[in-house]
């Protein structure tokens, strides 16, 4: 199996939808819990340091879009981290307004990767995301994050206990670690099976019909 490379340049940094590049590329967006370790992850499968990895949970208000090269380019969309506790209600609620409005508007996107942290299985803001995902029919994977943190011989157990009662995704949840390189090409490797498995007429009637919509 010859691995693929994919090479990242940053497109846009958004705060608002107008700033939204144009959506001519299929987009898989990442979303996750601030601190997920979302920004790790998506360097490592650039094998780049290009997302800031921050100690600082739930920095990033932005969503940034890379363009990837891959075997079928894509704009990889790294999505603001959310339910950062100590952040004020209103800027909360931007954050969510902003992350919502991507998911129910956007056509060019294919796939959101929900990353999870293994250790906490699915809080409260994770089922809300899922929510808005299922209303508006946007395919999802899963992928659990940090799984060095449980030790080698528990990960089998934890798994089980977090896929019992989740929601229907593409393809079986995954659990990764970037610290200890689990599951990382594998990873890759399943989006690029995705991307080639989407029609290739994917963005076309947005293309033809409303040239207002990004
Ligand atoms: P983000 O806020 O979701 O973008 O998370 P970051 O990538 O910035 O990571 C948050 C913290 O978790 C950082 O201190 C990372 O070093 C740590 N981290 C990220 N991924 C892993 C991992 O796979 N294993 C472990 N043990 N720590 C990780």
């Amino acid at each position: 199996m010859t691995e693929s490379a994919w090479l990242g340049t940053l497109v846009a940094t958004s705060y608002s939808p107008d700033q939204f590049p144009r959506g001519l590329l299929p987009e898989i967006a990442f979303a996750g819990r601030s601190n997920v370790g979302k920004s790790s992850l998506i360097n490592a499968l650039l094998k780049r340091r290009i997302a800031k990895v921050s100690r600082d949970p739930g920095k990033t208000r932005s969503i940034n879009f890379y363009m990837v090269r891959a075997d079928r380019p894509f704009h990889l969309v790294d999505l603001p981290g959310f339910g950062f506790a100590k952040r004020g209600k209103k800027e909360r609620a931007q954050w969510a307004g902003l992350i919502e409005g991507y998911i129910a508007k956007r056509k060019s996107l294919a796939l959101v990767v929900h990353l999870v942290d293994f250790r906490h299985g699915m809080l409260e803001n994770d089922r809300q995301l899922q929510h808005w995902l299922s209303v508006n029919r946007v395919p999802v994977l899963i992928a659990f994050t940090k799984a060095d943190k449980i030790p080698p011989t528990k990960r089998a157990g934890v798994y089980q206990k977090h896929i019992r009662d989740l929601p229907e995704t593409m393809g079986a949840p995954l659990y990764v670690s970037t610290e200890k390189n689990i599951a990382v090409d594998e990873l890759r490797k399943t989006i690029d099976d995705f991307l080639a498995a989407l029609p290739e007429d994917f963005l076309k009637p947005r293309k033809r019909g409303d040239l207002k919509q990004k």
